[in-house]
């Protein structure tokens, strides 16, 4: 066959096979060109190079076998339709069945060519015989039994018009016309990955040929695979990489100065030493403030790490230059903790500390008048603080804690009120680093890896509804050794509805007359931002011992009195919020325990979330494993991360190419400039693709 030459960015239309009919269910598909349809990736691949003998078949195993059709049959079973057949080869027999399909008789007739891929098992009627329980199955005409026959051939998951064999026809000859054409990546650039030609590449993705491992192929793990994913890793981190070095020359910052001053002042405040790792981010982040380039942070670190008190020191470099700190929360709880412990710290400084976003109207306006007019130093609160009309006089750094209920947007948002303000984004969500690495690819990274000296690990144990007596007991034990326990409820912060109020309110009795002497305090979200205050000031001091709580403390309450976190209803909470949760206790020197109460039967995933709780009380383990058990698109209930949907690439499998690909991305935007970046980014039919993360 003469191969034609293929134009990649050709209609879909013409590529042969397709046609206009199909080719507009194919555009509402997202596929437009001939590269779009080459970008349909094999979802796995079958050996039928040779096919095992029936004969030689053995049960628990997944195979390919092939054969003709002798006897076929629809019966009725329990009212079901079971549609039966049996596969001829040279060597045997072999049963298949198919249940609820009665089409299946029209399709698979007796005399016709099938090849079966499932998993073979003993037939409970027949014997000890052997068996295929609905297998998947694809009848081969004799006229095209090349090119599904003989050789390691792709299966495609069915695409609009396009059936899983259809698409074999259709890609098969189009990818065996592929010639060399220019390569998006330049030279250097691709042997340095090591990346096959990009035609070649394209083709082996279809048509692995002979000798290529099946292992490989199936893991994703071929050359032609490997060069497609760390392509399009490449060009999506260019894009990152630009932007964020866009965003540094755009913008002129401030080049804070760290004075004698600011040292004196840092050493005054500091209540504690510093722990290496705290020393070394706090390093890390003053010498970005000295430069005069924005900085964009993110400071990732465990519950407990300590990024606070970094954040303050932060905040008094900047105060110390004559600027404005700001400092903002996800909960109004968290915003008036921060208040509390910010001004506690400075006592001794002449600095001036506001909370913005709490108290009545009148107090949030006295204090924006404050603020406006320079007389405040930080100033703290929800992230009302960049959304309303708050202005500052001369805001100099503003900091965001737990950014994972902030969201991108608002980030970005932040950096539009076009202060010249360096960033400092929190999380004290773990995030792994492969979602890091392109959620946050356009900030650069501080990592707290190391949690303060003295602390034990919290001991975790799962408990049943049924043992309230126990668990009662272990609170009763802690108040009496003079600690402080939480018991916390599911009720999520927006949704709490009255009756849910009354549910905990009902609880937070239950729990006061369990334990007659102590005294039971009850915080939820409907709560006016003063109670709330209050509740958690007297728990802070220590006058409330229990505090019965919805998920308002989620994040990063700091009472290390408190030694015992008690979840009910701990099936319903994700391993984020359970490990956030968590995090409440354990942050003192007396060893501290979590009690997860489950109520009813658990799921398969519930059950594997507690497991992990118990296994680890590693932020990071913990994240990983969620990504594991949900799934990227689902990490953290969202798509606030705003990741493009990728065509090759797949982020958990893919964690390593993704981290090669960065650097070679950065090295590249380094090395040839942004304009030879930005022209790379133009072109090519991904563009449009990675449109919002390019340019920005
Ligand atoms: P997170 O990183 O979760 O925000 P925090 O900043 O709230 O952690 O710190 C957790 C606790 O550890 C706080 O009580 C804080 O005062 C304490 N802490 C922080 N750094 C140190 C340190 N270097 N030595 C001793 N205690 C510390
Ligand atoms: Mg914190």
């Amino acid at each position: 066959m003469l191969s034609a030459v293929v134009d990649l960015a050709a209609s879909v239309q013409y590529v042969k096979g397709v046609g206009p009919q199909r080719a507009e269910a194919l555009a509402g598909l997202g596929v437009r060109t001939a590269e779009d349809l080459l970008f349909h990736v094999p979802m796995r691949y079958e050996d039928r190079r040779q096919f095992t003998h029936i004969a030689d078949l053995r049960a628990g195993t997944k195979t390919v076998v092939a054969g003709v059709i002798e006897v076929a049959g629809l019966r009725r079973a329990r009212r079901m339709a079971v549609f039966e057949l049996r596969l001829a080869d040279e060597s045997g027999r072999l049963k298949a069945v198919w249940f609820n399909q009665p089409y299946l008789r029209e399709v698979m007739a007796r005399g016709r060519r099938v090849v079966l891929y499932g998993s073979v098992e003993r037939d409970r009627h027949g014997g000890g015989r052997l068996m295929m329980a609905s297998p998947e199955y694809e009848l081969i005409e004799e006229d095209d039994a090349a090119v599904h026959m003989g050789r390691i051939v792709p299966i495609y998951e069915k695409l609009g018009p396009l059936t899983g064999k259809g698409l074999r026809r259709v890609i098969l000859p189009l990818a065996a016309g592929l010639a060399e054409g220019p390569d998006p990546l330049s030279a250097p650039v691709r042997e340095r990955l090591r990346l096959l030609p990009r035609h070649l590449a394209l083709r082996r993705l279809h048509d692995p040929g002979g000798d290529a491992d099946l292992g490989d192929l199936n893991a994703a793990r071929s050359p032609a695979h490997r060069s497609l994913i760390l392509e399009e890793l490449f060009l999506f981190q260019l894009g990152l990489a630009l932007r964020r070095q866009q965003r540094r020359a755009d913008r002129q910052g401030i080049a804070f100065r760290v004075t004698d001053a600011a040292r004196e002042a840092v050493k005054r405040i500091l209540p504690f030493p510093l722990t290496a790792a705290q020393k070394r981010v706090l390093r890390e982040i003053a010498d970005d403030m000295q430069d005069a380039r924005p900085m964009n942070r993110l400071l990732q670190g465990d519950v407990g790490a300590g990024k606070t008190v970094v954040a303050l020191l932060a905040m008094v470099i900047a105060v110390e230059n004559g600027y404005q700190a700001a400092l903002m929360a996800p909960t109004e709880v968290l915003a008036e903790q921060h208040a509390l412990t910010l001004g506690r710290l400075l006592a001794r400084c002449r600095y001036t500390v506001a909370l913005v976003s709490a108290g009545t109207r009148a107090q949030r306006a006295e204090a924006r008048d404050r603020l406006r007019a320079g007389h405040v130093d930080i100033a703290v609160g929800t992230h009302a603080l960049i959304q309303e009309q708050v202005g500052f006089r001369r805001l100099g750094l503003a900091v965001v804690d737990e950014q994972h209920r902030f969201g991108v947007l608002q980030r970005e948002d932040l950096l539009r009120k076009g202060y010249q303000a360096d960033l400092l984004v929190m999380t004290a969500t773990p995030i792994p680093r492969t979602l890091a690495l392109t959620a946050y690819g356009d900030l650069d990274v501080s990592l707290l890896d190391e949690r303060p000296p003295g602390r034990t690990p919290v001991r975790t144990e799962v408990r049943a509804a049924a043992a309230r007596r126990a668990v009662q007991d272990l609170v009763r034990r802690e108040v009496a050794a003079g600690h402080q326990a939480y018991v916390v409820y599911p009720l999520v912060e927006e949704s709490e509805k009255l009756e849910d109020v009354a549910a905990a309110r009902q609880m937070a009795e239950r729990w006061q007359e369990a334990l007659p002497g102590v005294r039971v305090a009850l915080l939820h979200g409907r709560m006016k931002s003063g109670e709330k205050e209050a509740v958690m000031a007297s728990f802070a001091a220590g006058e409330a011992q229990v505090l019965v709580a919805t998920t308002v403390i989620e994040v990063g309450v700091d009472v290390p009195n408190a030694t015992l976190m008690v979840i009910e209803n701990a099936e319903r909470f994700g391993l984020a919020s359970l490990h956030q949760l968590r995090g409440r206790v354990g942050r003192g020197r007396a060893s501290s325990s979590c009690v997860l109460v489950t109520h009813g039967r658990l799921s398969e995933e519930a059950r594997a979330r507690l497991e992990v709780m118990v296994r680890t009380d590693d932020g990071f383990v913990i994240a990983e494993e969620d990504l594991r058990l949900r799934g990227p698109g689902d990490f953290f209930g969202t798509r606030q991360w705003g990741l493009p949907a990728f065509r090759v690439a797949d982020l958990m499998r893919d964690r390593e190419l993704l981290e090669t690909a960065r650097a070679e991305a950065f090295r590249f935007l380094e090395e040839a400039g942004p304009a030879e970046a930005q022209r790379l980014l133009a072109s090519g039919a991904w563009a449009r693709r990675f449109a919002l993360s390019a340019i920005g």
